[in-house]
């Protein structure tokens, strides 16, 4: 059996981060991929908006990675030349009974060490924004946005360059440990089985399955199956953007609420909805729509009828059902799940791709 240092299960952007990382660290690495591209899962289908780090409770993974992460992947897009912007996004409170929402979001964003949020009453949000409807808004100069496949393809090919070997078809089955190691199973047209010093499960939906999946985990220390998908519809807008930075409402348990944001070629669109469903898909319902422009009119009252197109959705790897508060990323060692040599990112929603660069040092230590 052949014998790698470090497995990482899947080439999404957070496999690839933790690719790039292990084999710039001095590590031999093989990425198992189950498609017959990187980047094909969540990291294609999300809203490629670089967060600041305002939403997640203190003390959070989500709020120190997402904090990190934002520096990191500014730095790293501006070295390597990852097309990306940072315009700006707005928080709008859309009515007085918002204000106080508002507020607290400004509390919880200080307290995860943003401090680069801007309070605008009504007439200096018009100011930037002229056709924004709103009480109050909170600025944040350092939202972004990111080409995310260009980013995977930088990750990559720097893996690639310090050692790590890209292996595409080739889904992981599971694996057991043994005295020498974790013994990974891949499926695919040429079957193998590798035996490894660290696996680190990065397979985004497929996570938890393949957590599952691996012999000799302590019972009950593994999440359980998601019996529904938290799915999220985008739609885009035809016609001229109406804005030059994104716009968020205040959010909604468990989401970010319906937002705008803009491509890099200044396209807008928005979303994501949360949709909870019992089987995965990603077709986008053109009914949805109607809830779409009641969301947006709270902010955008002139967004015209007709100009909403479906455009795509993603599902969010959620560890929770709907009514319940998201949990916090869940990386799992040898002391979580009782199986030596193996790392699960589990739970790794938004703002994962933010978080990419942090999650691999994170992981890796
Ligand atoms: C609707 C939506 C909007 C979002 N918006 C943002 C945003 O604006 N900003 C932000 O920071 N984050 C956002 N996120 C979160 C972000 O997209 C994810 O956290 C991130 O992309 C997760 O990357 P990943 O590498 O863990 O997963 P993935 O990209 O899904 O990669 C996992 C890979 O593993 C492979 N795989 C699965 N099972 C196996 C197996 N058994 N064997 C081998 N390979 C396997 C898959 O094919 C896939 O390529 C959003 C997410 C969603 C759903």
């Amino acid at each position: 059996m052949e014998r790698v240092e470090c497995v990482v299960i899947g080439a999404g952007v957070v496999g690839l981060a933790l690719a790039r990382h292990l084999a710039q660290s001095g590590r031999e690495v093989v990425v198992l991929e189950a498609e017959d591209r990187i980047g094909t899962g969540i990291s294609s289908r999300n809203s490629e908006v670089i967060h600041a780090g305002i939403y997640y409770p203190a003390g959070s993974l989500k709020a120190r990675l997402c904090v990190a992460g934002n520096r990191a992947l500014y730095a790293y897009c501006e070295a390597r030349q990852v097309n990306h912007r940072r315009c700006g996004k707005l928080i709008v409170a859309t009515d007085d009974s918002q204000v106080e929402a508002l507020r607290q979001l400004r509390l919880r964003a200080a307290a995860n060490g943003v401090t680069d949020l801007q309070w605008l009453e009504r007439d200096e949000a018009l100011a930037l924004e002229p056709r924004l409807q709103c009480t109050a808004a909170l600025l944040s100069p350092s939202t972004g946005i990111v080409d995310s496949h260009g980013l995977m393809r930088s990750l990559g090919l720097e893996a690639a360059a310090a050692g790590a070997s890209v292996v595409l078809k080739s889904p992981v089955l599971g694996g057991r440990a043994t005295p020498q190691g974790l013994e990974v199973q891949v499926g695919g047209g040429e079957p193998m089985s590798l035996l490894a010093r660290r696996v680190y499960n990065a397979a985004g939906m497929g996570a938890i399955p393949l957590a599952r999946a691996f012999e000799g985990a302590r019972p009950g220390s593994l999440p359980p199956l998601p019996r529904r998908f938290a799915k999220g519809n985008y739609f885009s807008l035809t016609g001229a953007a109406p804005f030059s930075r994104l716009v968020y409402p205040i959010p909604p348990l468990g989401a970010l609420g319906v937002h705008l944001t803009l491509d890099l070629a200044g396209q807008a669109r928005f979303g994501p909805d949360v949709e909870w469903i019992d089987t995965e898909n990603y077709d986008v319902d053109p009914h949805r729509a109607d809830s779409f422009y009641a969301e947006v009119r709270k902010y955008w009252p002139q967004l015209p009828e007709g100009a909403l197109q479906p455009a795509y959705a993603g599902i969010r790897p959620k560890l929770h059902g709907p009514g319940e508060i998201p949990p916090d990323f869940l990386i799992q060692r040898e002391a979580d799940h009782g199986l030596p040599s193996l790392v699960n990112l589990l739970g790794i929603e938004s703002p994962g791709l933010t978080a990419c660069l942090a999650l691999a040092e994170e992981a890796a230590r």
